[in-house]
């Protein structure tokens, strides 16, 4: 196993002759094993792992020269949303799309936006953008494609072989895989970028400890069969839902009913452990039922091994104006699971006495 070096400094050969360590900021031996394994996992030449998801975007914002336009889905993860409309709308000019339409995508490209920021699926309402399709548009247009590929992780999607030429991920999600960390990082084959990115990250200093980077390490030896175990579960616990009289809908990538099925079978190896419900009732229906559930944690976040569930338009989502939030769909009966890996009739029997609450209060 790498040992932590839990080390801030390194001993120089002569003054300004180091050993290939410097300063823990710059570089530190366990945070480079994380990021050869994470270039690997992306099929990418160079990956760079910082102290959070955010923390990655924001380095990466700030290597876009000042003024940039930047094309962004309009239904990504809240935090995002709100980093690029209160924090870097000074900066650049924002542009959201649904990148689920190729002819928005096409007429947004034509704009000359220095680069197109695609989440898919997308967070909460899981819709699947077609990555091969945008990138060769985006190629035509000279536009650069970067992907936040958390809801796959790089064992169910790698948006570099469909011609993206960045990766982001919050490791916090399913990468680490157990609760217990919080990172981002970057994935790329672009030297270019990656220099930018790392020399921002160095000048400013978000990096990731080496304890947590160790930590990730040793959530990714089980990515593969955490992420099988995920699907499994969200597959059966989907189409249990779809049959349930109190549910209006459920959306889940692997479900034929899915919009975007299609798309989402060609790129994708898997459909992921994320699924999205509409109840039938309100705001009371769906707080008595986020109330009840017990083996689903209530809480934020995703992608551990543990279940959580949450309610996107009060909790993840709550940056996200009302109004913007309705259009995209953010109801007051939305509940966002993230399916963990416990035994999914455990799962289900949860989910089952909660809808029976439900019906007490009618
Ligand atoms: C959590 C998350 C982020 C932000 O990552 P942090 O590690 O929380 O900073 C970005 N994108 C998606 C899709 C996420 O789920």
């Amino acid at each position: 196993m790498p040992p932590i070096f839990q080390t801030s400094t390194y001993v120089q050969k002569s003054p300004g002759k180091h050993l290939g360590y410097e300063y823990s900021r710059s570089h530190n031996p366990t945070r480079t094993r994380l990021e050869t394994n994470l270039a690997a996992l992306e099929n990418a030449k160079y990956a760079l792992v910082t102290a959070s998801g955010l923390s990655c975007m924001s380095l990466i914002m700030h290597s876009l020269p000042k003024g940039s336009k930047v094309v962004c889905g309009d239904d990504v993860y809240g935090g995002t949303y709100r980093l690029f409309t209160t924090v870097f709308n000074d900066l650049h000019e924002f542009n959201f799309i649904n990148t689920t339409d190729l002819k928005s995508v096409e007429a947004a490209l034509k704009e000359k936006p220095a680069v197109i920021w695609l989440e898919t699926p997308t967070n909460p309402m899981l819709k699947v953008s077609d990555i091969q399709k945008i990138a060769q548009m985006a190629k035509r247009y000279k536009v650069k494609v970067c992907v936040d590929n958390t809801f796959m992780s790089p064992y169910f999607q790698n948006p570099l072989n469909l011609g993206a030429d960045v990766v982001v991920h919050s490791l916090t999600k399913y990468i680490n895989g157990h609760s217990d960390v919080v990172g981002g990082c970057m994935m790329t084959s672009n030297k270019s970028i990656y220099n930018k990115v790392s020399t921002l990250q160095n000048s400013m200093g978000p990096t990731q400890s080496p304890f947590d980077s160790w930590l990730v390490l040793r959530g990714i030896k089980t990515l593969a069969i955490r992420m099988e175990a995920h699907q499994k579960a969200a597959l059966k616990i989907s189409k249990w839902l779809e049959s349930h009289p109190q549910v209006e809908s459920v959306i889940y990538p692997g479900l034929k009913s899915h919009p975007q099925h299609r798309i989402a079978k060609k790129q994708m190896s898997g459909f992921g452990g994320m699924i999205t419900f509409f109840l039938k009732g309100g705001l009371r229906e769906s707080k008595r039922f986020l109330e009840q559930v017990d083996l689903f944690a209530l809480a934020e976040s995703l992608g551990g091994v543990e279940s959580l569930i949450e309610h996107p338009a009060i909790m993840t989502h709550a940056s996200v104006p009302k109004k913007i939030r309705e259009e995209i769909g953010i109801q007051d009966n939305l509940i966002r699971l993230s399916v963990g890996i416990e035994n999914v009739n455990d799962l289900i029997t949860d989910l089952d006495f909660a809808f029976k609450s439900l019906k007490k209060i009618k």
